[in-house]
Formats: structure tokens, C-alpha cells, sequence
């Protein structure tokens, strides 16, 4: 993503039940990369902590500041690869089985950190 002449960078997905509301998860979100000394330079350039809500529950959200399913999901191949390790079965709220946007997305580029 972004800049090509960035260092590589670490993705992963993580699956958690919560009783915050999707705007509330995105404060926490961003309260977090302030604690860990997130600064915002260039887009999509380096930085220390980017948490993104990838999706919440089988909810559709587009307001101002949150679009849920996040936008970059179908495309972005460091999302779908770790998100299928956690759910294969996984349909994807307006955009169907996470299967076939997996179908269309290469992996080349990323690599398995074990
Ligand atoms: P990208 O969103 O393309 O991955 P990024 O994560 O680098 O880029 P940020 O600078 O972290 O972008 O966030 C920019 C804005 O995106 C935030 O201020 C936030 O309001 C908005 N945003 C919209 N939808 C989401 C979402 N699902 N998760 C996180 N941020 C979101
Ligand atoms: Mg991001
Ligand atoms: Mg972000």
C-alpha cells in the first residue's frame, strides 16, 4: 500500500467479541496508535500503529468518519489472507463470500510470518 519505498510491515486480523458500539471501538482504535506514537505524515506511508475496524458483525456502516466493511478490505491482500486463517467460512456484509474476494486477489507481495 502506498509509497513502495517504505519498510515492510507486519498485518494481522484479530476476531473479538465487544459491547462498544462501532463509533466508540473507533476512539479506543485511535486512542491506542496515540499510545503508541502514532503520527501522521505521509498516507499510507510508515508508522508505528494503524488498527482499522475491518467489520462489525454483519453490519454495513457508511457515515463520515467510519465505512464499515472497511473500503480497502476486498482488495487489499494482507486482509483477506489473515482473515481467512480466522474465518474461511466468512461472508462479507454486501460484498459476499470472502472465498471468491480472495479468488480475485493475488498474494503476491505478502508472506507468511510464523
Ligand atoms: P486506510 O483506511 O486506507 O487503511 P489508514 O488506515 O492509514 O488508511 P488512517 O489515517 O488510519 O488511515 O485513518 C483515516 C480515517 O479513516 C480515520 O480518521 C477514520 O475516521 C477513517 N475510517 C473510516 N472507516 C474506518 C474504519 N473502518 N476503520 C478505521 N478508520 C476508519
Ligand atoms: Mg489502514
Ligand atoms: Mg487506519
Amino acid at each position: 500500500m502506498g509509497p513502495q519505498d517504505q519498510p515492510d510491515y507486519i498485518n494481522a486480523v484479530a476476531g473479538f467479541y465487544s459491547h462498544q458500539d462501532p463509533h466508540a471501538l473507533l476512539k479506543a482504535f485511535q486512542t491506542i496508535e496515540r499510545r503508541q506514537g502514532r503520527t501522521r505524515t505521509l498516507r499510507w506511508g510508515p508508522r508505528t500503529l494503524d488498527l482499522d475496524l475491518l467489520l462489525y458483525g454483519d453490519q454495513v456502516i457508511v457515515t463520515d468518519d467510519l465505512t464499515v466493511p472497511h473500503p480497502g478490505l476486498p482488495e487489499r491482500a494482507f486482509v483477506l489472507y489473515p482473515l481467512y486463517d480466522i474465518s474461511p467460512q466468512l461472508v462479507v456484509p454486501g460484498l459476499g463470500p470472502l472465498v471468491e474476494l480472495l479468488e480475485r486477489c493475488s498474494a503476491e507481495g505478502i508472506r507468511r510470518i510464523e
